[in-house]
Order: structure tokens, then C-alpha cells, then sequence
């Protein structure tokens, strides 16, 4: 037997380890399964360039747990390590890996994503003592048994081991006894180990029977081996894909839309799978995520510096060995590798999405209601994806027909363009509450796009800015306007305007009239009158509310540093249309009075001069008129419009 100091300088380094990563201590059973696993892969390597000869026999890694001797060990049927190998692999170059690391990053833990690069004694977190037994492959080599107890020193003898590979025993630290439960145990293996290339037994396979479990005879294995991202896509089925999927997410019963299989090997290695997930609702999205693997070992599930933000909506997994795992979260984003992964990730997306629509319209736009949100989050965030998608990104009418951008400004352009030049795009984001202006829109002959995703009061913007920077020659602006933000006249301006024949002043008198009976009281809406001469079948009153304002107040519903807009009342026209029949008996008609006031100034009463605007014994008329405009809106509510009833009663 031999003792020796392990080679570290500082004296002690095993409390630091242990307090290392204190939430994170279970990554120790991936760090021990990953050397296992990297072992046997070896040794398979060798013996496929006849270094090792004769058949390889079992090659299954084994965990298993003695409650009575407070163990848990991990054994392999690798290549197995020499005293030679061990006092040099595992005394030396381990343990200086392990201090530098220590040194790097005890203070900043959390940062480093997946904690990768801990190794072998990572075991020490939860152990007060680890042995190793191991038999190498080399003829001659003598069976090895080393021992440490969390101090610097460690012992090695010879023993007798029968079989090839390597044991690894650790003592579970009393603290950490759960990871001498199976469950414990087991829940760990399938969260890392689930894809690892070489099979993982954990104890037997159980059934049930009468009523009660049973253990068979047969090994219970943890692993696919040749998960579906290993595999050629030549060789996989859409059962297949689908199938790996659920085996992903086991409590996902959704169906995906479709797959994109990830496979590079130049500049950099990265294979994957990824699913677009139907997204019902908002709270599903990040439910399941983008798992991160390298090299079949699990490592996260928070991709989020790995890939684009909107691509971290998909679900799926991505493998690479070149992403640097032993870093912190912030440097991974100016990693050059990283930064070309995100880049080909967003290219094949892309890439497949314009196949897709290529392929087949119609199914494409089947689809479209579920991979809206995503591809819309993508254009407005990713410029590169943005130029891809806009080829492929669909509008969609009431009469519920899709269409790119493009293609819907052909077919509406001849009716919608206005006597300027510029293209104006109808939509509503609510067909209900905007029936009667839809009609009138339909009636002259425009279209109406529907407009109620989240985002697409963004995606209007940004279809209206790049319309503006990037127009050709002859083609004016395009505007987006909701079909209830002016009438529909104003939305779209012809050279053939109707017009009225009043005067201003008569135009004022009727304005200040309808303003004397503007609903009051409601904080944060703001009415204002104004007089336009709309189509006379269309009503006498109607209100409207201003396209820009609105949108800004949306916009900065999503948006930090906007909330100016926030903050401003909701703002309503009511427009009094003075092509009307109604509205025209109403002209001239009105008469102002000046009354005297008593109000409190400064604690001191003063009596002060109004002028009160009315329509000679036209007022009902009026309030009627006004509460019709609001009803159109769906603004009229509670007591006003149970005025509204009772008057309109009366009246008949
Ligand atoms: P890393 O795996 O990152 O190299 P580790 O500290 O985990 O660092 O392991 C150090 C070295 O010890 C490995 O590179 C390997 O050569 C050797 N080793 C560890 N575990 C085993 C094992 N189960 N079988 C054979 N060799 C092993």
C-alpha cells in the first residue's frame, strides 16, 4: 500500500467542494456516468483498430446502491485505469483540474452553465469518502484500489478485481442520504442520462402482478441508446420523430406541427431535433424547452444565450460538443462558436418554414394560427429571420383566406390605394364590437384583415417602416388602420370625397351642441366632436378613435420606456356626420345662453358667466343620437344606457 498527497497546493480543497454548487450537488452522478460512459466508448474504439482483441463482452454501466453500507457505485466495463493511470489521471491531472476550476469559479457558480468540468471529484460534494477499483484492459496490469477520505491524502494498493473496467464507491455523507433512494436515484439518471450512447442499468425491471410489484429478472435500463437525433433523417419516419418527442416530454400529449433536423460538422459539430409545438395559450410556451445535450449527456434546459430569444419557443433538443459548458452564461454570447450555431440554427429554421410553404400552400396556412406568434416574435427581433420570413409571414381576412404580405397588397391595391398614393390596409382586432364600420367598409368594396394576435400590432409597424424604407419607385407609403379609427372616407381618402355645404360657424354650433352632452365622468377617456361629412347612409353619429394613439398605448403595453403613452386616456372622436339627413334638420337650429354660476375660488364664492349650448328643444334628439354612437361602440353601459332605453321608449 502507498500514501501520498494528492496534487493540489492549497491544503485542503474538499470543503470548497462540498459547499460548491450546494443546490446543484446531483450533477456529481452525471460527471461519474459521463467518465463510465467515456471509458467504454474507448474501449470500443480500440478494439474497432484491433488494439483490444477478442469479443468485448457485457458493456453496461451499472449504478447501484447498498442502504446497509451507506453506498452507491457506479461500474463500468471500460478500459479501466493502471496505479500508473490513477495516480496520474485521477491524483494529478483531476485534481488540479478540479482546484483550477474551484479557483475560476467558486464565486460565480450559478453562472457556468451545466457546471461542466468538475469531473471525478465532483463525488466528494456528497461523499466522505470515495474509493475506485479498477482493472485495466492492458495485459499484466494489476487490479488497483484507491482510497480518499476528503483530505488531501489518499492510499493505492493492488487488489483482485475480475472483471475489466471500474468501480467507483462513495460513501454517501449522512446529509445527503437521499442519494441512497432509488427514486432519488433514479429521477437523476433519467433527467442526465437518459440519451447516453453506452446502456445504463439501474437495478431490475418491475411489474405488477396480483396486485402487488414485482421485481424480474431483467435489467431495468435507463437509456435510448440511438435517440432519434443520432440517426440519419433518411433512416427515421414522422412516427419516428413524433415518437421521440413524447419521449422528450413525457407529459406532453400535443401532437408537434412539424420537425427540423439539425446536423453540421464543419465549422462546428452540432446535431439536434427541432419541434415547432402547437401553442395553445401563452402560459404553455415555456413549459417544455429546448433541452441542451453534449454529446448524448444532458446539461440544460436554459438555452436562452445558446439561441435566439423566439427560437427558445421551440421545444426539442440541440447536441453539441463545441458549445463551452465551463463558462459563464454572459460570455457564452460573445462566444464565436455560439454566435454561428445561433446563426445556422436561425437559417434552417427559416429554411425549412419557406419549404414548407412552398410545398404546400394551404397546409402551410393550416397551420398558421399556431406558428404565428413564434414567427412573428422572430421577424420583429432577428433581422436575417426577418428577411426570410416576410416571404412566407401570412395576413389573414374575416373571409378567413391567407396571404403573404405581397401577395394581399396586389390583390387590394387597386381598391385601397388613396388618392395620394398610399396603400391603406383595413383590419379589426374584434369582428363584434366593429361590425357596423366592417360593413361599411365591405359595402365599398375593400377588404378587412384580421388582427388580434399579440404581436401584430408590432408586426404592423415594422411592415409599415420597411414599407417606407424600402419602396420602389412609383410606390407610395402603406399604412395600417383599424377599420374603427375614422370613417371610412377618412381611412381611405378618394379624389371624389363627399362634401357638405355649411359653414364653419354652422359647423361649430352644431360641434359645441354635441359637446354639451358628451358623456362625462369616466377618467382616462377623452371625447372630442368634430364634424365630417361622411356617406349619408352611414349613421349621424359614430365615434372613432385615432390609429396612431391607439397603437402607441398598445405598443407600450410590451414595450419598457414607452409608457408615456401608457399613461394617456383612451381618446374617442365623435364624429357627427353632416351628410346626414338627421344631422342636417339639426344645423342652424342652435341657440347658446348665458347663465350665471356661483363657484368656490380660493375658499371665496364668485359668481361667473357660462355660455350653455344647446339645439332648440332638440336636446333629447341629441342625447339620443350621441347614445347611439356609443352603443355602436359597445361603450354604452350601466345607467346610461338604461337612460338610453327608457328614452328611446318614450320616443316611440
Ligand atoms: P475529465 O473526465 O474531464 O477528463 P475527470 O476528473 O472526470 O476529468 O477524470 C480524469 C481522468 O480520469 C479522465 O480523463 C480519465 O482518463 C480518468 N477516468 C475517470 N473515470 C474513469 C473511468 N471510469 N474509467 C477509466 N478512466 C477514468
Amino acid at each position: 500500500m502507498s500514501k501520498g498527497n494528492i496534487g493540489v497546493t492549497s491544503d485542503n480543497i474538499f470543503p470548497v467542494i462540498k459547499k460548491f454548487l450546494y443546490s446543484d450537488h446531483e450533477i456529481f452522478l452525471r460527471e461519474l456516468i459521463s467518465n463510465a460512459v467515456d471509458a467504454t466508448t474507448k474501449l470500443k474504439t480500440l478494439s474497432s483498430v484491433g488494439e483490444v482483441k477478442g469479443d468485448l463482452g457485457d458493456l453496461r454501466v451499472r449504478v447501484s446502491i447498498d442502504k446497509a453500507k451507506k453506498t452507491l457505485t457506479v461500474s463500468d466495463r471500460g478500459i479501466g485505469m493502471t496505479a500508473e493511470e490513477v495516480d496520474k489521471f485521477i491524483n494529478q491531472i483531476a485534481f488540479s483540474g478540479a482546484e483550477e476550476f474551484l479557483n475560476q469559479y467558486k464565486d460565480k457558480a450559478e453562472a457556468i452553465i451545466g457546471h461542466f468540468g468538475l469531473g471525478f471529484y465532483s463525488a466528494f460534494m456528497v461523499s466522505k469518502k470515495v474509493e475506485i477499483f479498477s482493472q485495466s484492459y492492458k495485459e499484466d496490469a494489476k487490479a488497483v484500489h484507491w482510497s480518499c477520505e476528503g483530505s488531501p491524502e489518499y492510499t493505492m494498493e493492488d487488489t483482485i478485481k475480475a472483471e475489466r473496467g471500474t468501480d467507483i464507491v462513495l460513501h454517501i455523507d449522512d446529509e445527503f442520504s437521499q442519494y441512497l433512494e432509488d427514486a432519488t436515484i433514479e429521477g437523476l439518471l433519467k433527467k442526465y442520462c437518459k440519451f447516453l450512447p453506452v446502456e445504463i442499468a439501474f437495478g431490475k425491471k418491475k411489474d405488477w402482478k396480483d396486485g402487488k410489484q414485482v421485481e424480474l429478472d431483467e435489467e431495468n435500463i435507463i437509456n435510448d441508446t440511438t435517440p432519434a437525433w443520432t440517426r440519419k433523417p433518411s433512416e427515421l419516419t414522422d412516427e419516428d420523430y413524433d415518437k421521440f418527442y413524447h419521449e422528450l416530454y413525457p407529459t406532453q400529449f400535443e401532437e408537434p406541427l412539424f420537425h427540423i433536423h439539425l446536423n453540421v460538422d464543419y465549422p462546428f459539430n452540432l446535431t439536434g431535433i427541432l419541434y415547432f409545438p402547437k401553442i395553445k395559450s401563452n402560459l404553455d410556451v415555456h413549459r417544455n424547452k429546448i433541452q441542451l445535450y453534449c454529446n448524448q449527456v444532458y446539461v440544460t434546459d436554459e438555452v436562452e444565450n445558446i439561441v435566439p430569444e423566439y427560437l427558445t419557443l421551440l421545444h426539442g433538443v440541440i447536441d453539441s460538443p463545441d458549445i463551452p459548458l465551463n463558462v459563464s452564461r454572459s460570455y457564452l454570447q460573445s462566444d464565436n462558436n455560439v454566435k454561428k450555431i445561433s446563426g445556422y440554427i436561425t437559417k434552417k429554421v427559416a429554411d425549412k418554414l419557406a419549404e414548407l410553404y412552398k410545398a404546400d400552400k394551404d397546409e402551410f396556412a393550416k397551420k398558421w394560427d399556431d406558428i404565428k406568434m413564434f414567427i412573428q416574435f422572430g421577424m420583429l427581433t432577428d433581422e436575417k429571420f426577418y428577411e426570410k420570413a416576410k416571404d412566407f409571414a401570412l395576413y389573414k381576412n374575416l373571409d378567413g383566406k391567407y396571404a403573404t404580405l405581397e401577395e394581399y397588397k396586389a390583390q387590394v391595391k387597386e381598391a385601397q390605394t388613396d388618392k395620394d398614393g398610399n396603400l391603406v390596409l383595413l383590419y379589426t382586432n374584434d369582428p363584434d364590437a366593429h361590425y357596423t364600420y366592417i360593413e361599411r367598409a365591405k359595402a365599398k368594396g375593400y377588404d378587412v384583415l384580421l388582427m388580434d394576435g399579440e404581436l401584430d400590432v408590432h408586426c404592423m409597424s415594422q411592415a409599415e417602416n420597411k414599407s417606407m424604407s424600402q419602396a420602389e419607385d412609383g410606390e407610395k407609403g402603406l399604412r395600417f388602420v383599424r377599420i374603427d379609427s375614422d370613417t371610412i372616407e377618412n381611412l381611405i381618402r378618394k379624389e371624389d370625397t363627399a362634401k357638405d355645404s355649411y359653414s364653419d360657424e354652422q359647423k361649430e354650433g352644431l360641434r359645441k351642441a354635441f359637446e354639451a352632452f358628451l358623456p362625462q365622468g369616466a377618467e382616462k377617456l377623452n371625447y372630442y366632436v368634430t364634424c365630417e361629412a361622411a356617406a349619408a347612409d352611414a349613421l349621424p353619429v359614430f365615434l372613432t378613435q385615432n390609429e396612431f394613439m391607439r397603437r402607441m398605448k398598445e405598443m407600450s403595453a410590451h414595450q419598457q420606456g414607452m409608457s408615456f403613452y401608457g399613461q394617456m386616456p383612451d381618446q374617442y372622436n365623435l364624429v357627427v356626420n353632416t351628410n346626414h339627413p338627421l344631422i342636417q334638420e339639426l344645423v342652424g337650429k342652435e341657440t347658446s345662453e348665458e347663465v350665471q354660476e356661483e363657484v368656490e375660488k380660493d375658499g371665496k364664492k364668485e359668481t361667473v358667466v357660462k355660455t350653455v349650448y344647446s339645439l332648440a328643444n332638440e336636446d333629447e334628439r341629441l342625447k339620443q343620437l350621441i347614445d347611439i354612437a356609443l352603443l355602436a361602440s359597445g361603450q354604452l353601459k350601466g345607467e346610461a344606457l338604461a337612460k338610453f332605453v327608457n328614452r328611446s321608449v318614450e320616443l316611440l
